[in-house]
Parts: structure tokens; sequence; C-alpha cells
């Protein structure tokens, strides 16, 4: 229940250089039954994609949305969606889905019908919602279709399966959303949503929803909607503006050190350490285990149940660290999420915005920490010419290896010793490099303009440390 009980949140998330000029959700056309719920959820304004497309979505245009994680894109879509549902709740037949959302993973397929149900919460009868993803069991899911249901949410490869069996499921569909669709085209689900959508009436409603505008998305964004509007709200590439950036160079061999480091401070209270790699991410998790830093591994080889668990903990609170491949990560909802560790650097730049994107929800500010091997200063270039802004460096080349602590429990609880004491002058240097300390000017969020260099909260540019 991610947006439950959460009380007077203003959306004032940038991103998003502009301002909506809606001030109300009340003024949006909504249903009393929807407002109901957004106040309970303690929404007070419309952020600025919600203020554009809802009045859109409503009217029944067909739209393309630029917007990523953390605008608030999901009710964006899913109050028109429920608008339109609560106008008519007499066209739910068995066997028949009214909306289909498609998502690229299971996560956000869990969380977008999590929203769902937090907006439809005061809804009578209750909403029917069904989640359709792989790693589950099939039978649930085919019997869930055939009860019918007003709301689909499903990855398109699971969903494919189902509907070989069950052709006419989408024969009455009245609209498709699809979300993260440069995610869904990065997974290679172009195709089977193009087989998915042609088995849904021509006189539907489709709504696409994309951080960046890839050609190939624009291609299918012309073969699925009819003359769309289009919304925006951040230049393709823009990075979440108030999350304080910054990189670490640092030598490969000590970077696990440089990561325990960091995630000592006490000021990491909840942080995703993304890695590229599978087996990266559970070895990151393991040395951290072992010095004796609580952390959980989320990725694509963990069963569905590990991950739910490991998400939920994470969530909870009762883990302070996940370490998260790009899949796995990837519409990661949860809040307070203070700092973003990437301890490698992304192939694709794209996914750095994303990653980012994980801290700063809501308005919130983070911090993001990119450690940074000599052979990924490409892939720095790269990131800094997709964001366009230079990120400030702080150099950790060279400086001693923080002391290494295992984890040990006699008790069954988990503690922490030094196996080698540090050496006094050994700490000072690392104090003086210390990844945090060195860069403790910019500590003020970083605002960035739609073009150029990105300026400090008080006016100064940035330069590179180095
Ligand atoms: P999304 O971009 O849809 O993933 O939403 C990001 C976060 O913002 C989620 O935690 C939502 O619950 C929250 N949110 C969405 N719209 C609003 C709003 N108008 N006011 C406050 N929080 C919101």
């Amino acid at each position: 229940m991610h947006a439950v009980s959460r009380l007077n949140r203003t959306f004032s998330a940038p991103g998003l250089h502009e301002r909506s000029t809606v001030t109300k959700f009340s003024d949006l056309g909504i249903p009393q039954p929807l407002l109901r719920a957004l106040h309970h959820a303690g929404y007070e304004t419309p952020s600025p994609i919600q203020a554009k497309a809802i009045p859109a979505i409503s009217r029944g245009h067909d739209l393309l949305g630029i917007a990523q994680t953390g605008t608030g894109k999901t009710a964006a879509f899913a109050l028109p969606v429920l608008g339109r549902l609560l106008a008519d709740r007499s066209r739910l037949v068995p066997g028949r889905v009214r909306t289909l959302v498609l998502a690229p993973t299971r996560e956000l397929a869990a969380q977008i019908a999590q929203s769902f149900h937090t907006y439809g919460q005061f809804m009578h009868p209750s909403l029917r919602v069904g989640v359709i993803v792989g790693g589950v069991q099939h039978r649930p899911q085919a019997d869930m279709i055939a009860r019918g249901l007003e709301v689909l949410v499903a990855t398109p490869g699971r969903l494919l399966d189902h509907l070989a069996a069950r052709r006419d499921a989408l024969a009455a569909t009245e609209m498709i959303i699809l979300d993260e669709a440069d995610h869904m085209l990065d997974l290679g689900f172009i195709e089977p949503i193009r087989r998915i959508v042609a088995l849904a009436p021509k006189a539907r409603q489709t709504v696409l929803f994309s951080a960046t505008m890839p050609e190939e998305i624009a291609a299918l964004a012309a073969a699925l909607l009819r003359n769309p509007l289009r919304v925006s709200v951040a230049p393709v590439g823009t990075t979440v503006a108030q999350v304080d950036q910054r990189v670490v160079f640092v030598e490969g061999n000590s970077k696990r050190d440089v990561l325990t480091e960091l995630l000592r401070d006490e000021a990491v209270t909840r942080a995703i350490v993304f890695t590229r790699t599978k087996r990266g991410a559970d070895r990151v998790t393991h040395h951290l285990n072992e010095s004796g830093i609580g952390a959980q591994a989320i990725h694509g080889n963990k069963s569905q149940n590990q991950r739910v668990r490991a998400l939920d903990g994470f969530r909870r609170g009762h883990v302070r660290i996940l370490v998260a491949t790009d899949i796995a990560a990837r519409g990661i909802d949860v809040d307070g999420v203070t700092h973003v560790v990437n301890f490698e650097l992304p192939d694709a730049p794209e996914s750095y915005v994303h990653r980012i994107g994980r801290t700063a929800r809501a308005g919130a500010s983070g911090q993001a920490i990119s450690l940074c091997g000599n052979e990924e200063r490409p892939l720095l270039r790269q990131i800094e010419k997709l964001t366009r802004q230079t990120l400030p460096v702080a150099d950790r080349r060279g400086s001693p290896p923080a002391p290494r602590f295992k984890s040990w429990s006699a008790d069954g609880a988990a503690k922490a010793i030094a196996t080698s004491k540090p050496r006094p002058e050994d700490a000072k240097r690392r104090k003086a490099h210390s990844p945090i300390q060195a860069l403790g000017t910019s500590k003020k969020p970083l605002v960035l303009p739609a073009h150029g260099m990105p300026r400090s909260a008080h006016g100064t540019q940035i330069k590179k440390v180095l």
C-alpha cells in the first residue's frame, strides 16, 4: 500500500521545469470516490504530468507521454482509467479484460496494480484488478481472466502465453496503456506488444508512456496510437533535479572497500546499490554481509517470492541496502531512498537516469554516487552527454583501502568487528579522500537547466574537481 497513509504530500517534484496551472484534483473532473482516495493518500496537488494527461485521457484522446518514474505518471493514467470504469461498471464480462496495462517488469506491474487498488479503494463494488507476470503459477492467472477483469496489469511475455489459449480475452478491451515503453523495447518486448495489441479492437483508446523516445518507440507509437496528444514533463535524458550527483574515481579492485565505507555513513538510511550483472549483485551483497552491513540482492535469477520478500524488507526498513541489477530495479517505487550507489556504471546511459530516479521521489531529495573505474570513463562521458551536465568528481585512486570488517554472530545477531586495525595515518588520509567529505561543498542539490551546464542551488557553475 505504498501510496496510502501518507498525509499532505504536495507534489513539487521537478524533472519538470514547469509548474502546472491546475492546483486541484477536483479541477480535473475526477469523480468523487477517486478524489476521496487521493485525499486519503495525502496527495494535495496534481503533478505536472497529471495536470496535462488526466484531462486529455479523460476526453478519450490517445496520448503519448514522455515522463520518467517519480513524476506521478501512474496516477496520470490510472485516474482517467478509473473514471471511465466508474461511468459504467456493468460492462465487465467473464473472460474479457476492459483495460490492459503493459509494463516491463513484474515489480512495476505489481506496483501499478497496487496504485489502482489505492486510487480505487472507495469504489463499490470493489475494483477487479489482476496482475499477470512470469515466475508464478499459470492456473490462477487463467482463472482470473476467466472471471473477467476491469484492469489487467501484465508483462508482455506471460500475457502472450495466456492469449494463445484465450485469443478473445482482449476482444472487448476499451483502453490499452503501455508503460515504460522504452524499457519494454530494451527487454525485446516490442514484437510481443504488437501481437498483443493486434488482438484488441481498433476502436480503443491507447496511451503510451516512455522516459525516452528512441526511433523504435516513435515507430511503435505511430503504429498503435491515433492522432495522439503529446505531453511531456522533462526533456529526454534530463535527470531528476533534486538528486545530488557525484562521481568517485576508484581503482577497480578497491570499489568494494569504498562502497563499504560509503554505506557505513549514518546518513545512508536506505540505499540501492546497482551492479551490471546478476553475479555482480550477488558478489557485492555477499561482501556487504561479510562486512556486517545487512544487504539483500534483487535480480532476475531470484524467484518471484525472493524478490517480493527482499523488496518488502527494504520497503519496511528491515533491510537498509538493496543490491539490484537494472532490470530488477526499474520501476521500484520505495519512498525515502536516501542514496543510490552505482557500483558499476550502466552500459546504456539512459539507465543512469532511471537508476538515480529511485531516490528523490515525490519531491524528496537524494544522493547518487557513482563509482567509476578507469575503464568506465567512456561510459561516464556518455552519461554526461545525455544528461547535459558535468558531474562533480572525487578521486579515490591510490588512497589506502578501508579496514576490512567481518560479520560475526555468536548469538545469532549480526555484529561487525574489525579484522585489522586501521592505522591512524590511513584514517586521516581516508578522511581527506572520503567521497562524501571531498565534495562537501557540493551537497547542495544540482539544479539542472533544460540545456547546458548544471548549476548548484546557489547559482555557481559546477566544475569537475579533477
Ligand atoms: P510514479 O511516477 O507514478 O511512479 O509516482 C511516484 C510517486 O509519487 C509514487 O510514490 C506516488 O504515490 C507519488 N505521487 C504520485 N502523484 C502524486 C501527487 N499528486 N502528490 C503526491 N504524491 C504523488
